[in-house]
């Protein structure tokens, strides 16, 4: 494909605008350039097809399947993507007065930010939510700001937080930021944090814990509860982090377990696409006792059914976003949870658990499970002792999937495991899918036992080639010719 310069004529064009009406001005001389820009002069259709061919080469969920672990690249409906984007949301403008004249526009917009507070309370069993945060990481560090807060009014001198060496990197980084020296628990020999590991931790120092569970391998952790009591007992708040919550919701409740603080993903788990670096929302539920912490502003229905925002709350940890938080992204939760509702979220867990068991029975006679017991929402390979005695590394499969038309699952990831494949098919995945997906990583393993050096020259149909990892991390331009 040519670069858009290549392609440009002297002289081409795409429209004509009519000659303008302004009036001109004269700018001082030296802001003016000295020649006229470089831009590349193109007809309108050589532009539709310069931008349609480097659509082609995206690959997203709407192409095939994606089963990048942990990220839950889920297919989202796009009805919730109509209705969020309704003018009457769409062009709110976030400085409409609440109430009188204006209050007509944005009556609308409170309520479903109440209403969606009201129903993850439901699906989380929490007290209360703030739908500011812009990401999952964003919900964590308010959360542990939170936990932190919390401390200081109880005059707790707290300095650590304990964290198993399986969690997400955002879960350390969040509470360091939040100012708490980190304590990394050892998985154990099932892949979970051990209970009698937490007791040498626990000390009045602890200000508390960060558990994701199913955690990064996919392992729920059956002392879950227990764990939570331990944290209680020293004082300590447990936080949950619930970006994964596909693999639990409707079945089973974080506050139930006896966590304190949690966040959820909506851009995972909840309509929003995840990816890319648009926008998300990591909203932040609460138990009673730390909902005076929550961010301002909160959301209040009044007596008389309008809805309000409030503002005067002394104890609030503070602003933490521009005005609401991604607003749209809120607004496709609340569709989506409405669509499904109780019955539908319920099975969203059980197609999610199902499909990732479905994958790792299917594969574990061809790569090594991590572990080999029932999973939640992902599982994780490794590779067989062959492929590692020919050479083969997770990086080798996961090239070798780009050429059979798959995203790749996340590689080298939960770091505690070797070569580790991690892969959630999500739930929105047919039968199909799966097995073709099952067939091209069977075909993978042959090839990595049999034929060892051609898995190593994968992918020979993308864009980019195999790079050479040493050399990219120099020279950016690594196009294949
Ligand atoms: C994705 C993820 C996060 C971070 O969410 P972002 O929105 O990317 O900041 C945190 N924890 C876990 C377990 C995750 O999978």
């Amino acid at each position: 494909m040519k670069l858009i310069f290549e392609k440009s004529a002297a002289g081409r064009r795409g429209v004509r605008t009519a000659p303008t009406d302004v009036p001109r001005i004269s700018i001082r001389t030296d802001l003016l350039r000295q020649e006229p820009a470089n831009l590349p002069e193109l007809s309108e259709l050589d532009v539709v097809r310069h931008f349609t061919e480097l659509s082609r080469r995206n690959f997203g969920v709407d192409n095939n399947f994606y089963p990048l672990g942990s990220c839950t690249m889920k297919y989202n409906p796009k009805v919730a993507e109509h209705i969020a984007s309704y003018p009457g949301f769409a062009d709110l403008h976030p400085l409409l007065p609440q109430l009188r004249m204006g209050g007509m526009l944005t009556q609308g917009a409170l309520r479903v930010l109440h209403e969606i507070d009201l129903l993850l309370r439901e699906i989380t069993g929490m007290a209360r939510f703030t739908t500011q945060p812009l990401a999952g990481a964003h919900g964590e560090l308010t959360g542990m700001m939170i936990m932190a807060a919390y401390h200081r009014e109880q005059g707790n001198k707290k300095t650590t937080v304990l964290i198993p060496d399986s969690a997400h990197g955002t879960n350390p980084a969040s509470a360091a930021i939040a100012g708490y020296r980190v304590v990394s628990i050892p998985s154990n020999e099932n892949g979970v944090m051990d209970i009698e590991t937490i007791k040498q931790h626990l000390n009045d120092e602890v200000a508390g814990l960060m558990l994701t569970c199913p955690n990064t391998l996919g392992l729920f952790n059956p002392h879950v509860k227990d764990i939570c009591d331990l944290i209680h007992s020293v004082d300590g708040l447990a936080y949950y982090d619930g970006a994964n919550l596909n693999a639990i919701v409707g079945k089973a409740r974080p506050g139930d377990f006896g966590f304190d603080i949690l966040h959820l993903n909506l851009h995972k788990t909840f309509a929003t696409p995840h990816g890319g670096g648009g926008p998300g929302a990591g909203p932040v539920g609460v138990k009673k006792k730390l909902v005076p912490f929550l961010p301002v502003s909160v959301v209040t229905k009044r007596d008389d059914g309008t809805y309000a925002l409030q503002y005067d709350r002394p104890k609030s940890i503070g602003y933490i976003a521009p005005f609401y938080g991604n607003f749209g992204v809120v607004l496709k939760a609340y569709v989506y949870i409405l669509m499904l509702g109780k019955e539908g979220l319920r099975r969203v867990a059980e197609n999610a658990v199902l499909n990732a068991n479905y994958v790792k029975e299917k594969l574990k006679g061809h790569y090594r499970p991590a572990f080999d017991r029932l999973c939640k929402h992902e599982c994780v390979f490794t590779i067989s002792q062959r492929m590692a005695q020919n050479g083969i590394r997770a990086v080798d499969i996961a090239k070798a999937l780009i050429d059979k038309g798959f995203h790749p699952p996340t590689v080298y990831f939960p770091t505690i495991i070797a070569e580790a494949m991690m892969i959630e098919p999500t739930e929105t995945e047919s039968k199909e899918t799966l097995d073709s997906f099952i067939d091209a990583m069977i075909e993978i393993a042959e090839q990595a036992e049999n034929e060892p050096e051609k898995l190593k020259a994968a992918p020979t149909t993308a864009v980019v080639c195999r790079p050479n990892e040493t050399a990219a991390a120099k020279n950016l331009n690594i196009a294949c010719s």
